[in-house]
């Protein structure tokens, strides 16, 4: 499958790994939106938030969880935002699934 994300998933495509574990793979935004910004996916090829159901929907709570350990552990203290975008209106441009942690600024709300 040509996605971009299972190319850097597999290593095909280089990242700047934050995390990892059977289920996910976190790595650094290439256009960080804010002084922290990665991204969270599952290993599994998921298209979306809109490709999210009763069979796979358990990595989204793990996901979640992950992002709660990584935050204590790069001390983002005084917040953080975790976003998915959903389709063309929604802002997505990569067609598996990623939670964006943006983190390290004020995040002004609401979106544009
Ligand atoms: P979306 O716009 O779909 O919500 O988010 C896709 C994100 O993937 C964007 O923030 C974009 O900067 C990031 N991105 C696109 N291509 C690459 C890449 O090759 N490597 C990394 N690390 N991030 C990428
Ligand atoms: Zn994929």
């Amino acid at each position: 499958m040509d996605c971009l994300f299972c190319k850097i998933i597999a290593g095909e495509i280089p990242s700047k790994k934050v995390y990892e574990d059977e289920q996910v793979y976190a790595f650094y935004d290439i256009d960080p939106q804010a002084p922290v910004h990665f991204l969270v996916v599952p290993k599994e090829h998921i298209s979306g938030p809109s490709g999210i159901n009763e069979q796979n929907e358990a990595v989204v709570g793990h996901i979640y969880s992950v992002i709660a350990m990584l935050a204590r552990e790069l001390h983002l203290d005084k917040g953080y935002r975790v976003v998915a975008n959903c389709g063309e209106e929604g802002g997505q441009t990569v067609g598996h699934l990623h939670f964006h942690v943006l983190a390290g600024r004020m995040l002004s709300w609401p979106p544009g």
